[in-house]
Parts: structure tokens; sequence; C-alpha cells
């Protein structure tokens, strides 16, 4: 049985067109299973409606048959969210005979929800014209194969296919849509939507024979330019954001495509009478094949831009038209999965809000979101993306809402709001050169998280005190090799300038995990809790060191550098890369005699960590929580999975015990305690860090005047009164309204929802 599913499946994915797919699981499952029919009711989203979708043995047309949810025994089977196995349905209470379809004919009946992510997406049913029920290993291959089948479901409804468009789902009079999905950054954003469709699989390109050569050919060789003049776009649209080094690995990508024997080996293919997809796929493959076999690194690691290209040139040659979309003015960009290079492709100062239907409130999109003060939703449920393309799209980013073609009461509602919010955002820049301090004089220092180089200007233009964490990956991220001790010291000593005498925190290189490098590959079947962080860069001292020479390079003749270690899970860790420091420091001052010795501190973002946060503290000058990775480590929750976003957050009471152990152990031994993760810039936390005791919070360059504007509105002694009633919630949802309600009470509402 698990070689026919595993064969169903194949064919299954190996089609793009649903309906194929839908025909393919009715006749297999029928030949199967030998049941004398099988059908497959998809749920239309707009009607909620079962409508008929595939049959085999059924004398009906598909999209013809329509049941209102709970209507039959399809219905039932959708109520229950379980299969349902009956010897004679015509006897059921719960059946009902769809007109003209036949069912009256069969007995047998088993029906199985197709289930994806708590939500019924549809039904496949198979029946029986004797009176049977079937058996445990037939309805076990059904459950299988649905959960395997949802996917491609799902995924057809996010792209919105033209056989969902046509034959499934009924048009709609209502022109306005609104759906719910995930704040990732807050602010209201008005604009015209541009949706970018998910990217080409190759691995799925079906083997086809073309009897046009010469057209097939043609397709490709244009498509290749497309990709050509796209790579050129995109690395120059990267002007404000990366240097010209980093930007070279676009010309890598230029180079290849340029190649003579890429084009002649897909011309070969071609001329073999095989389509244009099918030829890319197999010279891509054979490429990365061969790239395989070599023990050479340099080589290895070229794979991934083979797959890279491949990629684009496919989903040139599957929409030959998809071209550098014409980016509106106010620019709502939608896309299935965004990434930050999709943020980076639109041109300046055009986005005005992003909307990604997957994803999670602390993924790097989300939190490059924020650095840039953009409104963004992600994980938006029961979307289609083709229903949001060129749309006027209101983006609520408070509430994680977004309006389409909203009716004229919604809009005037968020013009209303908009003006509010845009008031209240002037009055917040009259903070800037304000203290952050509490009523009652209890000073915070308010530090930015930088990485970006356009992060600089928008950081002192909110008046940040320093730079709480600046992610030294971002540079190593957009190149093909490691940058050299001398092109590393260039870039930190403009950061370190640009900020003097403030006080900028440089994070050692933290990849691995989601964060890799182009030209050093980490394939690890569990990757977050693997070769990460510190435990790669004490593996390489060559890189660690080269590093933090870099660094102290930089900072002689300025004095304001802090360097911080990451990933830190033990104190053997802790005292290897400490000696290494040492090395690195006696090194660099044979240069310069009166070199000074930078503070060392440590993230505190494993839970091993936290426990050991005193012997640590003991050893280090400071300590900075990185709440993101903590959170994720504390709750067993992936930070990136849109699966289980709903259970990552921060405010959970979990989190917050462990927040406040870091800090007492921290302040035992004397040491200053920072937090730089995501929860820094989230006003609705500002009152607990500032009860708990933090000196300092590190954040977006966008949340500092908010969470200026909460610490100047209470006192510490009110904060730690709230505090102590925080500690009384068991959940972090009860926690979150209640500080909302708190917020509110103290007229901060506007900090937490549209509008002042
Ligand atoms: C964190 O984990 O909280 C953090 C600040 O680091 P990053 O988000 O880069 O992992
Ligand atoms: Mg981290």
């Amino acid at each position: 049985m698990l070689d026919t599913l595993r064969q169903i499946v194949q064919e299954v994915n190996s089609t793009e067109d649903l309906a194929e797919a839908l025909d393919i699981v009715v006749r297999q499952v029928s030949r199967a299973l030998e049941s004398d029919a099988c059908s497959v009711y998809l749920i239309d989203p707009h009607t909620k409606e079962y409508v008929l979708a595939a049959t085999e043995g059924l004398n009906t047309k598909v999209g013809k048959v329509r049941l209102k949810l709970g209507q039959g025994l399809i219905g039932l089977v959708g109520d229950r969210e379980e299969p349902i196995n009956v010897e004679n349905m015509l006897s059921h209470p719960n059946f009902f005979a769809s007109p003209g379809l036949g069912e009256e004919n069969f007995h047998g009946f088993l029906g199985v929800p197709m289930i994806h992510q708590r939500r019924v997406m549809g039904i496949i049913t198979i029946y029986q014209s004797e009176q049977r029920l079937f058996a445990e290993d037939e309805q076990s291959f059904l459950v299988t194969l649905a959960a395997q089948l949802v996917g491609v479901i799902a995924h057809a409804q996010v792209v919105g296919t033209e056989f969902l468009q046509k034959s499934i789902w009924k048009r709609r009079k209502k022109q306005s849509l609104n759906y719910n999905g995930i704040p990732a950054c807050s602010g209201v954003a008005f604009g015209q939507s541009i949706v970018i469709y998910p990217s080409a699989r190759l691995d799925l390109v079906p083997e086809r024979k073309t009897e046009d050569i010469d057209s097939e050919f043609k397709r490709y060789t244009e498509a290749v330019e497309i990709v050509k003049g796209e790579i050129t776009n995109l690395r120059d649209g990267l002007t404000n954001f990366l240097n010209e080094e980093n930007r070279a690995v676009f010309d890598v990508y230029i180079q290849i495509l340029e190649s003579d024997s890429l084009y002649s080996d897909v011309k070969a293919e071609i001329l073999k009478g095989f389509w244009a997809p099918w030829a890319l796929r197999k010279v891509i493959d054979g490429y990365i094949a061969e790239l395989e076999k070599t023990n050479n690194e340099y080589m290895l690691e070229r794979k991934d831009d083979f797959r890279e290209l491949g990629r684009r040139v496919l989903s040139q040659l599957q929409s030959q038209k998809r071209l550098t979309p014409n980016y509106p003015d106010n620019t709502i960009l939608i896309g299935e999965q965004l990434t930050a290079a999709s943020i980076a492709e639109v041109p300046e100062g055009k986005l005005a809000g992003v909307v990604s239907l997957e994803g999670s409130s602390n993924s790097h999109l989300s939190i490059l979101a924020r650095a840039l003060g953009i409104p963004t939703v992600v994980g938006l449920e029961g979307a289609c993306l083709k229903e949001l393309d060129n749309k006027e799209v209101i983006v609520d980013g408070y509430y994680g809402q977004i309006y389409i073609n909203p009716d004229r009461a919604v809009r005037r509602e968020f013009i209303r709001l908009k003006k509010e919010e845009d008031d209240l955002q002037a009055e917040l820049s009259e903070l800037r050169d304000l203290p952050a301090e509490t009523i009652d004089g209890h000073r915070v220092k308010l530090e930015v998280n930088t990485g970006l180089a356009a992060d600089i200007s928008q950081s002192l233009q909110v008046g940040a005190e320093g730079v709480g964490l600046y992610r030294t990956e971002i540079p190593f991220m957009a190149r093909d090799r490691f940058p050299t001790e001398n092109e590393q010291t260039i870039i930190y000593r403009q950061l370190l300038k640009a900020f003097s005498p403030r006080p900028v925190t440089m994070r050692t290189l933290d990849i691995g995990g989601d964060k890799s490098l182009p030209y050093f590959e980490i394939n690890e079947q569990n990757p977050f809790l693997g070769w990460r962080g510190i435990r790669v860069t004490l593996d390489h001292p060559d890189i660690f060191l080269v590093q933090m020479k870099a660094m102290l390079r930089a900072n002689a003749g300025l004095g304001n550098l802090r360097i911080l270690l990451p990933f830190i899970s033990s104190i053997g860790e802790l005292e290897e890369a400490m000696r290494l420091y040492r090395q690195a420091y006696d090194e660099v001052r044979e240069d310069y005699p009166d070199l000074e010795k930078p503070e060392l501190g440590v993230m505190i973002e494993v839970p091993a960590a936290v426990t050991m946060a005193e012997d640590i503290a003991r050893r280090v000058d400071f300590l900075s929580v990185g709440s993101n990775d903590l959170t994720q480590y504390i709750l067993a929750v992936d930070r990136n999975n849109s699966r289980v976003a709903n259970l990552y957050e921060s405010l959970h009471p979990a989190v917050l015990r462990a927040l406040k152990q870091i800090v007492d152990n921290g302040k035992a031994e004397r040491c200053s305690v920072s937090i730089c993760g995501e929860i820094a810039g989230d006003p609705i936390a500002t009152i607990i860090l500032l009860a708990l005791g933090y000196d300092s919070l590190s954040m977006s360059a966008s949340r500092l005047l908010q969470v200026k504007w909460v610490i100047r509105n209470f006192t510490k002694q009110r904060s730690e009164e709230l505090l102590e009633e925080i500690w009384a919630l068991d959940d972090a949802q009860e926690i979150r309204r209640y500080m909302e309600s708190v917020l509110e009470e103290e007229g901060l509402g506007g900090l937490v929802r549209a509008g002042k």
C-alpha cells in the first residue's frame, strides 16, 4: 500500500493543474481500494459550501453539486472532523441524495476529512455498491492520502488556481473583503497591492516532449534575458542597503547565466525534443549532482547559486509575462512567503505595507519590516493571492487585519485613524531629546538594533542612546566569501563613527539556525539545535579572531565599542571565547599600544544560560537578553514556523519568569543587564521590563519613541505594582489584554491600536 500511496502522491505532485491532480486521486484511489466510486469535495471559502470537485463513478459534472456545511453525510464528516464509515448510507439519518448524482446506487460509504492547520478544506469519499464497512487498512490508506493531499489543496487555494476560480468558487457580488492575520509591525497603511507569486519549483517539473523545438528554445533564451535584467535591477536597487562589494554576489549569478556551457547544455536537451522547463531542470540537476561529487569547497558552495537561478528562469518560463512589477507609490506588498529580498526589491520610498500569507511575527521578514517601520501583517487565514492583486488595501498592523477594496465607511474610519496616528507620531517626535525617565526619576537607556545601512540615520533621528545590538551577519550574508579583516574594519568603523560617542554593541557572527551564508552552507536536520552562533565561531577561530581584530582596530581612537557573544550555553564556551578575545586584543595592541579593551557581554538566549546567568555575569561586563531565541527555546516553538506561530508568545509567564531570573542574577553580580530581542520594542511589554529592572532596552528605531512615551508616563513604583498583578496571571493572552487595558487607561491606547 505504501508504494501505491507514494505513486499517487508523486503523480499528484507532478502536475500543476489542480483539476488534473484531483482526477488522478479519484481514479487511482478507486483502483487501489477497488471501490465503486470515489469523490473529492472542496469547501468554497466564500460561500462556505462543499463543492464536488472530482469524481470517479458518480454521474454529474464537478462544480455543480453543492452542499451546505453540515448537510448530508459529507457535512457530518466535516463537522465531526473524523472519518465516518457506514455500512449502508441510505439508511443513515444524515444521508442526503444530491439530485442527479446517483448515490442511491451505493451502500457502503467512507468519508475522510482533509484538514489543514485545524481547518477542514474538503472531504474525500469512497463508495461501495454492496452493504459493507470499509476495512481498517482502507480507512487508514484514505486518511494518509488526505493528509498528503491537503497541502496541495491549501496551496492551490492560496494561489487561486484557474480551476478553483472558474469551477469551484462562486463569483461574489461583494467586492470588499477582510482577512485576519498576525500583527508583525504596528501602524496603518493605505495603498495598492502588488502580489509576488510563489517561487517556481524546479523539482516538480514533469518530463514532457515538444513538437516545436524552435519556440521552446526561443522562450528559454527570452527567460534567461529577463532574469539577467531582473538580477541587475535587484543589484542596483540594493544600493542603499548594501555596499558595492556586498552586492558582488549578483554578478556571480549573471556570469553563470551568460556561461556558454549552461546555454549549450540546455539547448542540447531541447534539441532532443524536450520542453524548455524539463531541459532546464535536467541540466541544473546534472550540475548540482556533479558539484556534489567534488571535494572542492568553493565548487560545492555554488550549488545554491544554480538552484536559485534555475528557480528564477523556471518562473519566467512558467509565466513569460512575469516582469518586474510596476510598484505604485503606496505599494502594499503581498506574497505567500515574502522574503527580506522581496522588500528590498521595492524602490525606496514606495513601500507602504507588507502582507505575507505565511510567516510569524519573529521571522526575519517581520524584524526587517519593524526596522523600517512598515505596517505588516503575516500568517493570513484563508486568503487567495489572485484575489488580493492590484486592489485598494488597508493594512491594520495593530490588530493584524487587512481590508481589500474597503467600503466607504471602513475607508473613512481608517482615514480618521491614520490622521490621528500621524498626529501622534508628530507628538512623539518631540520626545526625541527628552530622557527615557519615569515620573519618579528612574532612567532607562533606549538603544537601537541595527544591521542595515539605512538604520543609522533613522536611529539618530529618534535619539537613540547607542546601538544595543548590531547583527554583524548582515554584511557577511550578501557576498560570495568571508569578508577580510580590512573589509570588516571599514564597515565597523563607519558604524562606530556614526554613533560616536554613543556605545555600539557588536555581536560576533551569529550564523546557523535560519541564517546561512551563501558561501558557507550548514546543512543539518535540526539547525536550531545545531551548529549555531558561538559554536560555529569557536570551531573556526580563524573567522572569530579576524572578526574580533577587525572590531578592535575599528575602535582604535574611538572607544565606543562593546562586544557581544551570541548563543553561549556553557561556561566552557565563554572561557574559550574570552581566551580568543584576549589573543585578538594582544595582537591588535602590537599596532595600537594604547588600545582600550572594550566591555564584553553575553547574550542570554538559551535556557542553560538563564540558569547559569549568575556564573556568566561574574565573568563579563554585561548581559543582553535575546528574547527572540529565548522564547523559542523555552516554549519549544520554532520562531519562523507559521504553523505554530500562535504559540510563540514572549509574554508567556514562563518567559517572564526567566526574564526575572536573568536580571536578578545579573544584578547580584553588579552586571548591567539589557534586552535586545523584539519584546524590548513592544510597548505592551515596556512596563514589565521596567518593573523587572532592565537597565537598557534595544529595539528597532521605529519603536523607540513609543517605548519612551510609555516610560515617561509611569512611575517605577506603579510598574512594580502592576508586575505583582501580572504574576497572578497564568496565560500570555490574559497578560497581553491586561497590559493593553492599562495603556488604554493611561491614554496611551494609540500605541496598541489604530488611532490616537
Ligand atoms: C534574539 O534572539 O532575541 C536576538 C536578538 O537575536 P536574533 O534575532 O538575531 O537571533
Ligand atoms: Mg538570537
